[in-house]
């Protein structure tokens, strides 16, 4: 029954290990979400707002308040001059990903990313008709992971539409440097292609490395969209409130989509999260700080486990390689995971287009509660018992 150029999206592997998870019992370090809630006062406007009868269709771009909060959001974290009238709130980061790829791409058309990917982004161009061009990060020993100049450049052509770009990254935890998101940014100029940015990590970002919006780079802001959301910022992934800004006629064309996707969502939810943007500093600092020492937490424990580990440095994922457990395939040891010492996680290889590219690697998610993760690693000690 499916149309053709979905049939290699049928199921997701969120879905599939989070339910393998609850069958036998694992911590669940799969799925990214956090196990804690968000700001007690960013729950309470939201109960209030509900209570209050804030309930039926918001303004189709979003609530003014929210549109507003994000533009001073923007210039309050990254020197972003953003107008309110040129912010789309969505239905979550995914809706705005969703909306700006159909809204500019179809047949013949290219998109230029990085693999491995989050995962929307290969269905949602799939979606559109065009064509996925991902670039290879490879993992660099005590530097994260990176991509080759040559590779980029060499993915670049005529049909190039445009630049999909994830910073801080998930899956790797990488954060993409001044001189790597520059380099991006000029050959989207030079193919005139449009930057789409999803920075939904923004605010998890760990001591030595800094996050750079890309509109915020010299000549980028009039061909760049920039998405984010709520989601995982104030922890409350199943609201799906997020945003885009950039140029009116890319915002513009965005909308015309949007509209038809969702038309609009999250009525008391919009004002509630205008208020938490605003939050001071020390909400966003405890954040990160706190997030810093589960990825310590993490990472010590899955080095002792026997892994070799790429310490991240934003998102909270991190990447570790089953090789020196004499394994040779990252899915397959996912899959036998849980049973085996009951801990969930997802192989890196299905985010990539060449599955040979993230084989022996897998992903762990620490947004977690400190307790949790020291459950997690007292089992995955247990490899090497097995091993
Ligand atoms: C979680 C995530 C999203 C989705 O954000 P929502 O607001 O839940 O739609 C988008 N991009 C990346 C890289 C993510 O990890």
């Amino acid at each position: 029954m499916l149309v053709e150029r979905m049939l290699p999206f049928t199921s997701t592997i969120f879905a599939e290990m989070s339910a393998l998870a609850l069958r036998t019992g694992a911590i669940n370090l799969g799925q990214g979400f956090p196990d804690t809630d968000g700001p007690a006062s960013l729950l309470a406007d939201a109960a209030a707002n509900i209570t209050a009868g804030v309930n039926q269709y918001p303004p189709g771009v979003g609530v003014p308040a929210l549109r507003s909060a994000v533009a001073e959001h923007q210039k309050r974290f990254h020197g972003l001059d953003v107008d309110p009238d040129h912010v789309l709130v969505t239905s979550g980061a995914t809706e705005a990903i969703a909306a700006a790829v159909l809204a500019l791409c179809g047949p013949g058309d290219e998109v230029v990313t990085f693999q491995p990917y989050y995962d929307s982004y290969g269905a949602t161009v799939a979606l559109s008709g065009a064509t996925l061009r991902a670039v290879p990060l490879r993992p660099v020993p005590g530097a994260g992971f990176t991509f080759d100049p040559d590779e980029l450049r060499a993915a670049f052509s005529a049909r190039t539409r445009l630049v999909l770009v994830n910073t801080p990254h998930n899956p790797t935890g990488t954060v993409l440097g001044r001189g790597e998101l520059t380099l991006i940014g000029e050959l989207a100029a030079e193919f005139d292609a449009v930057v789409v940015t999803d920075e939904v990590y923004e605010h998890m970002v760990y001591a030595g490395a800094e996050h750079i919006a890309m509109a915020a780079l010299p000549g980028l802001a009039d061909r760049t969209l920039t998405i984010s959301s709520a989601g995982k910022t104030f922890s409350v992934t199943g609201w799906k409130v997020g945003w885009v800004h950039g140029p009116p006629r890319l915002v513009n064309a965005v909308r015309a989509v949007k509209q038809f996707l969702t038309y609009v969502s999250g009525a008391p939810f919009q004002p509630a999260l205008a208020t938490a943007l605003s939050l001071p500093d020390t909400f966003y600092r405890t954040l990160a700080d706190d997030l810093a020492r589960k990825r310590d937490l993490l990472v010590d424990g899955l080095r002792r486990a026997g892994f070799a580990v790429y310490p991240p440095r934003g998102t909270y994922f991190v990447v570790a390689d089953v090789a020196p457990l004499g394994v040779d395939d990252g899915a397959a040891f996912c899959w036998r995971l849980p049973e085996l010492i009951g801990v969930a996680a997802v192989p890196v290889s299905v985010f990539c287009v060449d599955p040979d590219l993230g084989r022996t690697l897998v992903r762990f998610a620490f947004c977690k509660r400190d307790e949790v993760l020291a459950a997690a690693v007292e089992r995955l000690a247990g490899l090497r018992a097995l091993g």
